[in-house]
């Protein structure tokens, strides 16, 4: 086992992904390569929704924010598994719908939705939107009352506190471009207006305060404040506030250094804070959504890569270049995300071998990490980056022109074609001859 029970070593010594040896799916499907267990994400599902109704009641519903990880095989499957979603865009509503996806199970996020957003959406039925601002209020409500319909909304609230964790990936703070915020007046502002909109329904309120959070602190800080402030709601109003949205953010372990969590217990303890909350409060206990994206589907990915130069820089450092980097996962680039590599072709070997892992795009900062423990590489060997499912085929580029990788899912030891990898004509699909 390597960090997960589906990554694993056979007696080849080569790593296996959901029981698949990773050489076999680099020689069929090719590199890179996203590979998905789909197993992996079907439990983490289980384990939410059941915590979830455990804890919060028969009406819990947990979200998986799709952002992270969208194609449309992903939509299918956690529609299956009896979870809704949020999306963030008109691209993700467009994949929902066209994967079937159960509109009223959407939670319809985003800071700036557009006037057409704002049509598409209400045309599609979507249950829920998490209305960021006054301007997006009114946008809104006057679609609704064309419409002659009561949309159901939640308001995004600032809580105004600092998770602790990297200020990119960090949301919750009153600073922030999302939302509006509780002590600078404007969460109560935009709640009486809103209570004020006949078009609207005022169901609850949302906050997200950062991503790969591993502690449930910044959890019951968020959950206090949010409380309080429905309590105010309440006393000030005479509103009830029916359902409170506490985000996504949950950890990933990524490396050995980074500790597990058990995700049951984490809801477990987040339930019982907001209960002993909303009793000191006053309130009824809200429904509770949780909206987690990384923690669905990060464990279950990999990608694959071949190596092609390595270089051994006297005096500095040694460098394993792949035939992937930042256009197929950008996030060292971006957060210094630290991730865990090996020589698939030779897993069973100790890591104990020092180099930066660079990517083949004409950027220096195109790395996958540095001073990474990996075993000593050469030429066509097949590299795998693990816990690749989240934010990287998400945040994939044609930068350098390269083509987006395939994403391959597993599902009982079979691989799967589930997004096709990009070819050189893809990517003129929408290059216009101008002529002469
Ligand atoms: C990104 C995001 C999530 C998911 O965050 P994870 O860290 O992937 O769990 C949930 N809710 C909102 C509003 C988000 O922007």
């Amino acid at each position: 086992m390597i960090l997960y029970n589906h990554f694993d070593v056979n007696e080849k010594g080569h790593l296996t992904i959901g029981g698949v040896d990773a050489v076999d799916l680099a020689k069929e499907f090719g590199t890179p390569s996203y590979i998905i267990d789909e197993e992996v994400i079907r439990n983490n599902c289980r384990t939410y929704l059941n915590a979830a109704r455990k804890h919060f009641g028969k009406d819990a519903l947990p979200l998986y924010a799709s952002k992270a990880l969208c194609f449309t095989g992903i939509y299918k499957l956690v529609a299956e598994e009896g979870l809704g979603v949020d999306c963030v865009s008109g691209g993700e509503l467009y994949t929902a719908r066209r994967a079937g996806f159960p509109a009223e199970k959407i939670y319809f996020h985003g800071n700036n939705k557009t006037d057409k957003d704002i049509r598409d959406a209400i045309d599609m039925g979507v249950g829920t939107f998490v209305v960021d601002n006054t301007d997006e209020l009114y946008a809104l409500a006057a679609e609704a009352e064309k419409r002659s319909i009561t949309q159901r909304i939640l308001l995004r609230i600032t809580p105004g506190i600092d998770p602790h964790t990297h200020k990119a990936i960090s949301t919750g703070n009153v600073d922030s471009k999302f939302g509006s915020a509780i002590v600078t007046g404007q969460a109560m502002d935009i709640v009486k207006k809103a209570i004020a909109e006949p078009s609207l329904d005022l169901a609850g309120l949302h906050c997200h305060i950062g991503s790969q959070i591993f502690d449930i602190e910044p959890f019951a800080e968020a959950a206090e404040i949010m409380t309080e402030f429905i309590a105010k709601i309440k006393s000030e109003c005479g509103y009830e506030i029916r359902e409170l949205n506490l985000g996504g953010g949950l950890g990933v372990r990524y490396t050995e250094y980074d500790r597990e969590i058990d995700y049951a217990e984490a809801i477990g303890e987040i339930s019982a804070v907001v209960r002993g909350l909303c009793e000191k409060n006053g309130i009824t206990m809200p429904r509770i959504i949780l909206e987690p994206g990384r923690s669905l589907v990060a464990a279950a990915g990999a990608t694959l890569y071949t190596v092609g130069s390595v270089k051994e820089i006297t005096g500095f450092k040694n460098y394993i270049s792949v035939d992937g980097g930042m256009p197929d996962n950008p996030r060292y680039a971006l957060y210094s995300s630290q991730y865990t590599a090996l020589i698939a072709n030779r897993a069973s070997e100790p890591r104990d071998y020092r180099a930066t892992l660079a990517g083949r795009c004409c950027e220096s900062g195109d790395l996958l990490g540095e001073n990474m423990e990996i075993q000593r590489a050469k030429r066509g060997d097949i590299l795998a980056v693990l816990v690749t499912g989240a934010y990287n085929y998400a945040m994939a580029s044609n930068y350098n022109k390269l083509p987006r990788p395939p994403i391959i899912m597993i599902k009982g030891g079979v691989p799967r074609i589930a997004v096709k990898r990009e070819s050189y004509a893809d990517l003129l699909a929408n290059d216009v001859d101008l002529g002469d």
